[in-house]
């Protein structure tokens, strides 16, 4: 009974919390070696360790601030040594950043949201993709969401809903550009799922005297009756990488327990 991903290396970006966590633990457990991405805290060397007591040295952790340009390079070139090759890359990590009225935003607030969504996304993408062309083909699944997609209902969100809706566009575009070397990119949005995200949140205070006063359904999900968690992220992810999903690319699937049809 062959492991879905014997033999096969992956990179997770923002693998220290929630949904890179949850599936990175899902391709260990399934054969692959991975790359924890993150922005190195205990949380990231946990994640290593819960990986490697269980599947032995199959997977090690990589500090990267995925906006950074120049650590991204060097990052991508050091797991694909340390690795030997590159199959699977997951660009997730994501914050929720400043979330305020546009006039409250500063062009810092943006930037940081855009640079740590849009651009380590970008990066993650393309320093992985000579490795992927070079080995014949790969599987690259970008992590956006229902929020700037199938929904606009989050108050202050507007840089956050930019990027979201920017990296649907990224991977479509990148799917076509990349068929003709066997790399499938797809971008999966979520709905609410229950993770750390919202202590990446800053909130204005202008934006909290909105928000509170008011009842807020986010996260309200028929199927589920709450939110989603990490791991039935990981199994959608799971599947984008395996050669179960061999002719699906530039799809944009929807995870979110029938949140954004309410
Ligand atoms: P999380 O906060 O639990 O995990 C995100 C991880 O990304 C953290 O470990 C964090 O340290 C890391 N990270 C943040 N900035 C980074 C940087 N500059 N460089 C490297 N790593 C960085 O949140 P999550 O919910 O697991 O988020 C993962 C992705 O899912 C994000 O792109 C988010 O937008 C998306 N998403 C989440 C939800 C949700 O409800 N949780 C819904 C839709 C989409």
């Amino acid at each position: 009974n062959r492991l879905r991903f014997q033999g096969k290396t992956a990179i997770v970006t923002g693998a220290g919390s929630g949904i890179g966590k949850a599936t990175a633990i899902k391709l260990a457990k399934e054969g692959a070696k991975v790359a924890l991405f993150d922005l190195i805290d205990d949380r990231t060397r946990s994640t290593e360790h819960q990986i490697n007591e269980i599947y032995r040295g199959v997977s090690r952790s990589f500090d990267v601030d995925v906006s950074d340009p120049v650590r991204m390079e060097q990052a991508v070139k050091e797991a694909a040594d340390h690795f030997g090759r590159i199959d699977i890359v997951f660009a997730n990590a994501g914050i929720n950043g400043t979330l305020a009225p546009v006039e409250e935003m500063t062009f810092e607030d943006w930037q940081r949201t855009l640079g740590i969504n849009l651009n380590g996304t970008f990066l993650t993408v393309k320093h992985a993709v000579p490795y992927l062309k070079k080995q014949g083909g790969g599987s690259i699944i970008i992590t956006s969401s229902i929020n700037g997609n199938d929904r606009f209902s989050g108050f202050g969100m507007s840089a956050y809903s930019t990027t979201k809706a920017g990296q649907v566009a990224f991977a479509k575009m990148l799917a076509l550009e990349l068929a003709k070397f066997k790399i499938r990119v797809n971008v999966i949005c979520p709905g609410a799922i229950s993770t750390n995200i919202d202590s990446s949140s800053e909130v204005s205070e202008e934006l909290e005297e909105i928000i509170i006063p008011v009842e807020y359904p986010e996260g309200s999900q028929p199927l589920a009756d709450g939110p989603g968690q990490p791991e039935n992220v990981a199994d959608l992810v799971a599947f984008l990488a395996s050669d179960e999903s061999v002719h699906i690319t530039g799809a944009r699937i929807v995870i979110d327990g029938a949140e954004s049809l309410l």
